[in-house]
Parts: C-alpha cells; sequence; structure tokens
C-alpha cells in the first residue's frame, strides 16, 4: 500500500476546468448552511484599487485612514511593486470585518470575496485587441455550498454576486500588474518613485486626488481646466486617470500631454546627469521613469 508522501505540496483546491459565462457549476451559499463564515475565518485576500474605494466610502474614512486601519502590506512581484491585503483580526486569521451575524461589509465586500467559489483568469492573446476571460471553480474542503442542489451559469453567479462593476473599475490596472510581471527585469528594475507613485495612484485615491491638483502637476501635465476638474470631483474617474499616468510612467505609453517647457528641462536635467554619471542600461530607463516625477519636485 502507497504511504502519504509528508512532504509532498498540498492538493490544489482548484478544479482543472476552464468555463465560459455560459458554463454551469454547482455551488450555493446561504445564511443557513453549516459552514457559514468559515471561509472568512482564515483569509488571504488580495485589494484591489476598487475594492478600496467601496471599503473606505463604506466607513467614511479617507483612503490613508482605511489603508492604515483595514490592511497589511506585502510586495506583489520581487521588485517590490506594493500590494495590499486585508487585515486579520489581533492574534487571529479571521477577517477583520467578519461577525458573527455574517461579513459585516456585505454590499461593499471586496471582489475576491464576491468571486468565491469561483476564479478568474484573463488571458490576451497576441495581436487580440481584447481581454479573453475564463473560469474556474474552487473546492475547498470546508466550504458544503458544492453539495447543495443549486446549480447556475457563472454569468449568472457573477450578476447575482455584482462582479462586473469589480472587473471593469480594475481592468486595466490588471493589465498593468501582468504586463509589469511579464516584462520583468527587461525594461529594468523601477525607481522608488514609480513604486511610490504606483501606491498613491492604485491605493490613496485622496493623497493622489491632492497631487493631480497640485501646482507641481500642473506645470507638467497639460490638462484642460474643465478635465481635470471633473477628474476630481469623481473618484472612478480619478482612479482610471491614475492607471493611464501609470502606464505613463512605467511603461512609456503616452496619453497624457506634458508641457513642452517642462519636457524641455526635464531633457536637459536628465542629459546632464547622464554625461556625469555614466550608468547602465537598467539604471538609464529607470532614470527615464524619473523624468515626470522629478519635474514635480521643482
Ligand atoms: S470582507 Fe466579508 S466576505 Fe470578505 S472575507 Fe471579510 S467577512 Fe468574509
Ligand atoms: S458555503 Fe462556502 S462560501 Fe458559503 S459560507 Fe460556507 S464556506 Fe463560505
Amino acid at each position: 500500500m502507497n504511504q502519504p508522501n509528508p512532504d509532498a505540496p498540498p492538493a490544489s483546491p482548484v478544479i482543472p476546468v476552464q468555463l465560459s459565462l455560459e458554463d454551469k457549476f454547482q455551488f450555493r451559499c446561504h445564511k443557513g448552511i453549516a459552514c457559514f463564515n468559515k471561509c472568512c475565518e482564515n483569509i488571504d485576500i488580495l485589494l484591489t484599487p476598487y475594492d478600496i474605494l467601496r471599503l473606505k466610502k463604506h466607513f467614511g474614512l479617507t483612503a490613508r485612514e482605511f489603508i492604515d486601519q483595514y490592511t497589511v502590506d506585502f510586495a506583489m512581484d520581487g521588485q517590490g511593486l506594493p500590494g495590499l491585503k486585508l487585515r486579520t483580526r489581533p492574534g487571529s486569521t479571521a477577517c477583520i470585518n467578519l461577525t458573527p451575524e455574517g461579513c459585516g461589509v456585505y454590499a461593499d465586500r471586496p471582489a475576491a470575496c464576491r468571486y468565491y467559489a469561483l476564479g478568474l483568469v484573463s488571458m490576451r492573446r497576441a495581436a487580440s485587441p481584447v481581454d479573453e476571460d475564463s473560469y474556474f471553480v474552487v473546492r475547498e474542503d470546508h466550504c458544503l455550498g458544492h453539495d447543495e442542489p443549486v446549480t447556475q451559469t457563472v454569468g449568472q453567479y457573477r450578476a447575482e454576486q455584482g462582479v462586473d462593476e469589480y472587473d471593469e473599475a480594475t481592468r486595466e490596472w490588471r493589465r498593468i500588474i501582468l504586463k509589469k510581471r511579464s516584462s520583468g527585469p527587461t525594461v529594468g528594475k523601477p525607481s522608488e518613485r514609480s513604486l511610490e507613485l504606483f501606491f498613491l495612484a492604485s491605493y490613496d485615491i485622496d493623497g493622489f486626488r491632492d497631487f493631480v491638483a497640485s501646482a507641481g502637476f500642473a506645470e507638467v501635465f497639460d490638462i484642460p481646466a474643465a478635465e481635470k476638474q471633473a477628474l476630481l470631483a469623481d473618484d472612478l474617474k480619478l482612479l482610471q486617470f491614475g492607471f493611464r499616468l501609470l502606464k505613463q510612467v512605467l511603461f512609456g505609453e503616452m496619453s497624457i500631454a506634458i508641457k513642452k517647457d517642462a519636457r524641455d528641462k526635464r531633457m536637459a536635467r536628465l542629459r546632464e546627469r547622464l554625461a556625469a554619471n555614466p550608468v547602465d542600461k537598467a539604471t538609464e530607463i529607470a532614470n527615464a521613469q524619473d523624468k515626470l516625477y522629478d519635474s514635480l519636485d521643482e
């Protein structure tokens, strides 16, 4: 008889079958189920920018206050791309939002909680302008929802859980992370400043609003007054603008006009710096990433 190998990795709870929106799966979660709250007692939930926007409004906090009280930070990749996870209760693995009655932030719960027990994979084929999404079922031992006699399509489940607006709001952000991961060291190590900008634009929407409204920002970026006012008045628009700015700073995908004199000054300074300090290619690229931010320091 074969003995179990104690060093073997734990079996994955992911059922390796790709599902489309029309495919059906069996699952139902409800308050009367014996495992109620089990899934929230041992969490590892990555927060997206839109999760933070919804939750900080839920609690009536600024983004910074919410981040300090309800999240823990971690690195999303080997280069220190900042990520945030939902905090657990002190001395426990249970979610900070868990109450005996269930989720204490149900109407504004994060996308990861809405998706469960589904997972999402987004891919873009070469030369295709659109992402292709597919889904898979995550089946963990503690979850009895898989034994409930209810089937629905993936599309029905997504609609019931309200994930569409979450996915739409963070689609560009997920693309940035994927591109960052897949390009790896080839685009150079990101500078401290570009990582700070990633944090600000992704998570601290109130700090990012102050940044966009600042005189230093106006010296560099050429945004019509009415457009800027609309951005500053709407968190969701501001979030999408932040993703454009990140793509510009991290990957050189220019979509926000830069004032000509700002560019000339910046390029002259960059040339001076390169002439004074011969640098390798990666550092040169990192310096170039700094260029937009450098101009704001003047
Ligand atoms: S936010 Fe709500 S649903 Fe998500 S883990 Fe916490 S208690 Fe559970
Ligand atoms: S059925 Fe699954 S998702 Fe629902 S409460 Fe139980 S463990 Fe959580």
